[in-house]
């Protein structure tokens, strides 16, 4: 407990601030009174209060003490001299003799070189800086724990009024919060673009009462709420189906739930003055701050469970957040930390666009947008914090960028650009019957990845020549408990009669590496990608493998049918696999089912090993498909999912391309068909040196088919041998400038 004289101290002047921000006036008047406040009440010479201008740039918006003429004059980066510091770290400065600090910097228009003890407190909102907070005095003083504490709170405050825009003048001359443009420079997670308006997939907890009257009252809050928190945590515990590792987890959770100190801290803070919600919020934020500086991953997970417990607590008190009934807005672009697959689904077709904090290219979530065809940008830093519901929102997920309340001039840009992407899109769908012919006769079989029934109607929109690859994990994925062979072969007699007698290549289950499955023991293993995964586990664990080949024979009922085996490094395994399906075949035919008689089997070229295979490997598969994003994160050593080094290496480098050349060759000489169905064939200038090498199947996203059709058929694969031949012969180390080169020079039209 803190000592009674500050408590009261604190609480008189949290009081005294609520009454001054609510009489009525200009923003800036409301913080002048602000400044001159604390510093009376704190009897300090100086109270300055320094809002953040735009992410990098802080501004003295009001102070007590300093020149009057210095406001919104003077400026310092994030980082630079005390306040600076204060804001980059999100921790106090306190000194008695703020000149001998490192990094000290004086502003010498501020007149404040005669304060010599400097408290400076981070102005932020569970983790999101707002600015800072300082008093300033002549004398020598450190201040004492209760002052850095009661700035603190007062802080605190100050960021809820913040938010709540109380500081907003007429003319908007501070920092406008959430009102304001702002540019989120992300990653792209997949192409497209969309207008739109944000919904929030977490939306945040708005406290409107930040100071409290009657403490009592407030501790008798927090602690039925804290007291409702916990049942519910320990029901999760009990709840049936929890494995070990699962348990251990709940278990740290529940632990922090538990935690006297946690709930004593929240209880310290509303003695201060702070209602029930501000006290969560003051814990939360000062955990998310702790949690952007913790490098250890084992500790960040645990704060972060603090972190979730405090948005629980906070529901709990204000009724808020999730599930409030708020409609989604027209248009909705989901914005969020993060995503999974089956919560992504759920929303489904409504959403235009998503943009995520976290997130990665081959992540579950980017796999899921792919195949709703909308647009995703990864790696928004802080948007979520950013973003209010119903904001304006324009998402390119060419360049993984996103705007947020885009100016006029930005919107009308990008939306001329929407525009002209309508129109060939219009070009393209009239090319939808037409076969990808080029110039010189060779025609490309353009097919589509496929995996969700929600793909399905792309299958006839976009004018693909069948399915080259059915990733059908992604059915696996977004269930939480392990399908029943029924069911999976009911699905995919869907796939089959929705494929119009189109060929679909049915790829066996690729779990491990980054998808793994929610009711599977996850496998801790230091480099997954690499380790128990696709065919390996199919193998080792066959029965899995097994229903599901039982259920693809099941729903071709005797019709074509085509399959490939995932990950494939040497020819033992696909022996094996090819064996375990003619088992099933022969089990099927025995137990009186119809069996096909056009069965194909095929395997996934995603290792180097595999293209050094011997000629009878070449012979017995009857189709090769090569899975350019593994393969390439294994040909250069470049981790798909690492954006440091995802884009480090081309795929038009001549290194990976005379590998590639191999590979056509081999399958040549035996006549074994070949097609490639990563996310390269669905990028033109990697698609059109794919033909031209000789690949004839390309499979892709639907919505590249258009614009690699429009190409192809401008194009003339001789020509582009030729080019090929040329840097080769150059010594040239990547054909992509000359490619884009003739790409340029090929008529539009
Ligand atoms: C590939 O690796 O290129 C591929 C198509 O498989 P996935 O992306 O599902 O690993
Ligand atoms: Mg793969």
């Amino acid at each position: 407990m803190m000592p009674e004289r500050s408590e009261s101290d604190s609480r008189k002047l949290l009081r005294r601030l609520r009454d001054s921000l609510a009489v009525s006036g200009e923003g800036q008047d409301r913080l002048d009174r602000i400044t001159h406040l604390i510093a009376d009440s704190m009897g300090t010479e100086v109270c300055s209060i320094y809002l953040f201008r735009d992410r990098e740039t802080l501004e003295l918006c009001s102070t007590h003490g300093l020149n009057k003429e210095s406001v919104h004059q003077t400026r310092m980066r994030l980082g630079e001299g005390l306040v600076g510091r204060v804001a980059r770290t999100a921790r106090a400065v306190n000194t008695g003799n703020a000149p001998a600090e490192k990094g000290f910097r004086f502003m010498p228009e501020t007149g404040e070189e005669i304060y010599s003890s400097f408290l400076g407190v981070p102005i932020q909102r569970v983790g999101e800086r707002l600015g800072v907070l300082v008093v300033q005095s002549k004398s020598t003083r450190q201040y004492s724990e209760d002052e850095v504490y009661a700035l603190e709170v007062v802080a605190m405050v100050l960021a809820e009024m913040t938010e709540l825009g109380v500081f907003l003048g007429e003319g908007d001359a501070l920092s406008a919060l959430h009102k304001q443009p702002i540019l989120f420079r992300g990653a792209i997670g997949q192409e497209g673009s969309c207008e739109g308006n944000v919904w929030l997939h977490e939306p945040r907890v708005v406290v409107t009462n930040p100071v409290a009257d009657d403490p009592l009252t407030e501790i008798d809050r927090i602690r039925a709420a804290v007291g409702e928190l916990r049942v519910s945590v320990d029901d999760l515990l009990t709840s049936e189906g929890l494995d070990k590792e699962q348990k251990q987890v709940l278990e740290a959770y529940r632990m922090f739930a538990h935690s006297r100190g946690w709930l004593k801290r929240m209880e310290e803070d509303i003695q201060r003055g702070l209602s029930a919600e501000a006290a969560v919020e003051k814990e939360q934020s000062t955990a998310r701050a702790r949690m952007q500086q913790v490098p250890d991953a084992y500790l960040r997970e645990r704060l972060n469970d603090l972190d979730d417990l405090s948005n629980r607590l906070l529901r709990i008190l204000t009724g808020q957040g999730r599930d409030t009934g708020a409609d989604m807005p027209e248009n909705p672009v989901l914005v969020a930390r993060n995503i999974g697959p089956g919560e992504l689904l759920e929303y489904g077709r409504k959403l235009r666009g998503v943009v995520l904090e976290e997130g990665s290219v081959g992540s579950h979530a980017a796999i899921v947008a792919r195949a709703l065809a909308i647009p995703l940008v990864i790696h928004a830093h802080s948007i979520s914090s950013e973003a209010l519901n119903g904001d304006h929102i324009l998402v390119d997920g060419d360049q993984g960028i996103a705007h947020l309340r885009p100016d006029e001039a930005v919107a009308s840009a990008f939306l001329d650009k929407m525009a002209m992407a309508a129109q060939a899109q219009e070009r393209y769908h009239s090319l939808r019957g037409l076969p990808a012919q080029s110039q010189c006769g060779a025609t490309t079989r353009l097919m589509m990845n496929a995996g969700l029934m929600a793909d399905l109607p792309s299958l006839e929109g976009s004018g693909a020549e069948g399915v080259g690859l059915f990733r059908t994990e992604l059915q696996f994925l977004v269930r939480n408990h392990m399908p029943k062979r029924s069911e999976l072969a009911k699905l995919y007699a869907r796939v089959i009669d929705a494929s119009n007698d189109l060929p679909v290549a049915f790829r066996t289950l690729d779990i491990g590496s980054d998808k793994v499955l929610p009711y599977m023991k996850p496998q801790d293993e230091p480099n997954p990608a690499m380790g128990w995964r696709a065919i390996r586990v199919g193998l080792d664990k066959p029965g899995v493998l097994r229903m599901q080949l039982q259920a693809l024979l099941r729903a071709a009922n005797g019709r074509p049918l085509n399959i490939m085996f995932p990950f494939i490094s040497e020819f033992r395994e696909f022996q094996m696999a090819r064996s375990y399906l003619l088992r099933e075949v022969h089990r099927e035919a025995s137990l009186g089912h119809k069996v096909s008689t056009d069965l194909k089997v095929g395997a996934m070229l995603e290792t180097p090993s595999l293209a050094y295979a011997p000629d009878a490997f070449f012979e017995l598969a009857d189709f090769i498909s090569i899975g350019g994003n593994d393969l390439k994160q294994f040909f250069f050593a470049a981790d798909r999912e690492n954006e440091l080094v995802r884009k480090r290496y081309d795929t038009l480098d001549l290194s990976f391309i005379r590998f590639l050349k191999n590979i056509v060759a081999r399958c040549a000489k035996i006549n074994t068909p070949l097609s490639f169905c990563g996310e390269d064939a669905g990028r033109p200038t990697e698609a059109l040196c794919l033909a031209a090498l000789g690949i004839n199947t390309l499979s892709m996203r639907p919505a590249s088919i258009g614009p690699i059709k429009h190409l192809l058929r401008r194009a003339n694969l001789e020509d582009v041998r030729d080019i090929i031949a040329s840097v080769e012969a150059s010594q040239g180390d990547t054909l992509r400038p000359a490619l884009n080169d003739y790409i340029a020079s090929l008529p539009k039209v």
